[in-house]
């Protein structure tokens, strides 16, 4: 049944246009949308708090209050995120269609198998429903992290239990009126806005949660593996930090190497898991990558979201706004030179300026530390066996990147390299269908692609003795 609702719920995505991101002009966008669904979903249903408690939803382009919404404790996308309209329309929307679609197609594929063991019998897998999944998601990717969530797990016929993030709950509350629109039966999924100790982590605490799948810090990591633990040993699979190496040759094309790194660390205003933090680059062409970056940061748009021209909107909250500020003090103080940037963009909203730092020392807090901000870290390095003892050297290990024209100088580094993901002359290249996901603290368990699947699976073996004889 959830496979057959599945596909109208793609009908339904289709019906309503969201996808028409082929086009060439973007629709000019409406700044100020009416938000309508600000309460729980739970059994198909709009609902109040039992404590009948809302919690406010900033604008954090202007730091103004958005709505009230309603907020789920232990009971159980631009306006909202401030990400540019142009990046959330040409890149998270077409992403979010491509992984419904991707994992709506196994929705009949996910075989098991015929296995011939020993004796008379016949012996075969089914890959059944993990069950009832809790799933946590953090702000920076609202409506494509819902979709790498959901898509899997309905796929293989699981039901949800979302909290989405407490800074931008508005889209999931969207896509939840969809659910509703096209069909799905009562409580398939149900879509919770609230607080990560007292909502999360009541789902992942929940002896009735079979399985729960989050994203988010290393450390609220820590706590959900802990809390599996202490409850029903339900499976875990987790999506953390990272402090990604960039690594630049010195035969790399410098123009596309500039301008990728560029995007490897600013892209989403830096608020991003697998950001190329840490940009190390070859001696001989140090100078030059350190002065061509710091010219491209320079000409960054930074600005109104919905104005198409702007590459980075505000940053998520005030916290994260004094997080990031921190870190900056941190560089200067601990003898990093900063190039650019450094300071306040705007005098409302959480505008930071695109900052650089050269001369970064691998020791520092800003090399090792996951800033989650629009400020680049410059490292210099000699030679490949060098960059990859200092890359490896972190507790980090989701993505990596390395810049080079020679073919096997990029296979030395990516196969040294602890990392989950490691993209060659290119960065954040993400396909539904390729697996994503970390190595060391950067979680366990990987996303999208057929891999993904496997966090929703059950595995029964059943074994059926074949009698020899007719009788
Ligand atoms: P976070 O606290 O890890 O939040 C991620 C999600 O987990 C949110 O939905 C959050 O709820 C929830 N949560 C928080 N505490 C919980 C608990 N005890 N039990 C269950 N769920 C819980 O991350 P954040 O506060 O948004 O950001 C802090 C830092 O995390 C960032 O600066 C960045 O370094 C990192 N981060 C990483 C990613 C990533 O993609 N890997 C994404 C976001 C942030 P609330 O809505 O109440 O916070
Ligand atoms: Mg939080």
């Amino acid at each position: 049944m959830i496979r057959v609702v599945f596909s109208r719920t793609l009908l339904g995505f289709n019906r309503l246009s969201v996808c028409h991101y082929s086009s060439a002009a973007i629709p000019a966008p409406n700044t100020q949308p009416e938000v309508h669904y600000k309460k729980l979903f739970i059994n198909n249903e709009w609902q109040d708090a039992t404590s009948r408690k809302t919690f406010p939803v900033i604008n954090p382009a202007t730091g103004e209050v958005i709505c009230q919404v309603a907020e789920a404790d232990q009971e159980l996308e631009t306006l909202d995120n401030g990400k540019p309209y142009a990046v959330a329309y040409t890149v998270d929307l077409p992403n979010v269609v491509k992984c419904l679609r991707y994992y709506a197609g196994w929705a009949d594929k996910w075989e098991g198998k015929t296995i011939p063991i020993d004796g008379d019998y016949f012996c075969y897998t089914r890959h059944e429903p993990v069950g009832v999944c809790g799933q946590i998601i953090p702000w920076n990717f609202p409506l494509l992290m819902l979709a790498w969530k959901i898509s899997p797990a309905l796929a293989t016929g699981n039901t949800i239990v979302m909290k989405v993030a407490e800074q931008t709950p508005l889209t999931a509350l969207y896509v939840a009126n969809l659910i509703k629109e096209v069909g799905f039966p009562e409580g398939v999924v149900n879509i919770l806005p609230g607080m990560g100790p007292t909502a999360g982590a009541a789902i992942v605490k929940h002896m009735d949660v079979d399985k729960v799948a989050f994203t988010g810090s290393t450390e609220v990591g820590h706590l959900i593996q802990q809390a599996s633990g202490a409850s029903n040993l339900k499976r875990v699979t987790l999506e953390l930090g990272g402090k990604s190496p960039n690594i630049i040759l010195s035969d790399a094309d410098m123009e596309d190497a500039v301008e990728q790194s560029h995007f490897a660390l600013f892209f989403n205003q830096g608020q991003c898991c697998c950001a190329g933090s840490r940009t190390y680059v070859q001696a001989d062409i140090y100078d030059e990558f350190l002065e061509r970056s710091v010219e491209r940061a320079k000409r960054r748009v930074v600005g109104n979201p919905f104005d198409l021209k702007t590459e980075q909107g505000p940053q998520i909250d005030q916290m994260s706004f004094n997080k990031i500020l921190g870190y900056i003090s941190s560089g200067k103080r601990e003898g990093a030179k900063l190039m650019c940037g450094g300071e306040v963009a705007s005098d409302r909203g959480y505008f930071i300026q695109p900052t650089v730092f050269g001369d970064v020392q691998d020791n520092m807090a800003i090399a090792r530390e996951e800033i989650f901000g629009p400020v680049m870290q410059i490292l210099k390095f000699k030679t490949m066996e060098e960059v990859v003892t200092r890359a490896n050297d972190s507790k980090y290990g989701l993505a990596a990147a390395v810049f080079t024209k020679d073919i096997d100088k990029a296979n030395y580094i990516s196969n040294g390299l602890r990392a989950g993901t490691v993209w060659i002359n290119c960065y954040d290249v993400f396909g539904a269908q390729a697996p994503f996901g970390g190595y060391k603290a950067s979680g366990n368990g990987r996303e999208l692609g057929e891999y993904g699947l496997e966090n929703y699976t059950e595995i029964k073996t059943v074994t059926i003795k074949v009698p020899q004889k007719n009788s």
